[in-house]
């Protein structure tokens, strides 16, 4: 599933190719989408301009015209592809809605599993659900003390609250297991035994981690490709994540990656180096 710096690459795509630009033709090709798309989707947006995109969590914000909000979400296996007006559509079968720009950039919604979401929200969309209950943004204000505070009373391993959108938004499964391998921190350590430093270094390697993927373009596993098809390549900088059986890469340590389970996910951590 696309995590954070996934979903920024693909907005930043977005952004690139059709912020300021006017929507002439939208084509919804499948309407029982997990939350169904809206009958009038096409209606409401074409004939506006697309004023800005932004990304709160794993989730991109289409501001659309005056009034419109449209809200997206790549779901387990959504992809975004984009056309320069160079370039001809070509149709993919899980297509499920495809605009048209008005200088004839296209891009298509694709999505096979059918887990992803587009729809329409309003302009108070911060007031719904989940943005309502959604915690800080990683790489913007959240200092060691902010976490400290949300998770003092939390009795579940610190694994599986940095994953609880409503504490932060946007980390997931791989990038938590390289966070808590960098902070040196026993992911399945109940979150309100660790103290500020702690704290402190989770937040401070959390934007490392993120800005870093980023940098690197993503990285690649399974469905997720960049708006233009090219691949993410952080999953070559993984340290723990999906390293079961690899020798840590802390020089002095001998110890092997184990992988264990917690609610349901893999967690990849160092025995020596994070207890
Ligand atoms: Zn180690």
């Amino acid at each position: 599933m696309p995590e954070l710096p996934e979903v920024e690459i693909v907005r930043r795509g977005m952004d690139r190719a059709i912020t300021g630009k006017v929507i002439r033709i939208v084509q919804v090709n499948r309407y029982d989408l997990r939350i169904p798309v809206p009958q009038d989707f096409g209606q409401s947006v074409t004939g506006k301009i697309v004023r800005s995109l932004s990304r709160r969590g794993k989730y991109i914000i289409m501001h659309i015209g005056d009034d419109v909000v449209s809200v997206l979400h790549l779901g387990m296996s959504g992809r975004i592809r984009i056309f320069s007006p160079d370039d001809s559509y070509v149709p993919q079968k899980h297509d499920h809605i495809v605009f048209t720009m008005d200088d004839g950039t296209c891009f298509a919604f694709e999505d096979p599993r059918r887990f992803g979401m587009f729809y329409l929200a309003s302009n108070d969309w911060e007031a719904d659900r989940p943005f309502i209950s959604m915690g800080v943004e990683p790489l913007e204000k959240w200092s060691g003390q902010d976490l400290f505070e949300s998770i003092r009373n939390k009795k579940a391993a610190i694994k599986s609250v940095l994953l609880d959108q409503r504490v932060v938004a946007g980390l997931g499964n791989i990038y938590v297991c390289e966070v808590l391998f960098r902070a040196r921190i026993n992911p399945v350590c109940q979150a309100k035994a660790l103290d500020i430093a702690a704290c402190e270094r989770i937040v401070a390697h959390s934007r490392d981690v993120l800005n870093e993927a980023i940098a690197a373009g993503g990285s690649t596993l399974k469905d997720y490709q960049h708006t233009d098809g090219s691949l993410g390549y952080f999953q070559h900088g993984f340290s723990v994540y999906d390293r079961e059986g690899h020798k840590c890469t802390h020089e002095s340590c001998s110890s092997e990656i184990l992988r264990i389970v917690q609610a349901g996910r893999s967690t990849f951590y160092c025995p020596s180096c994070q207890n």
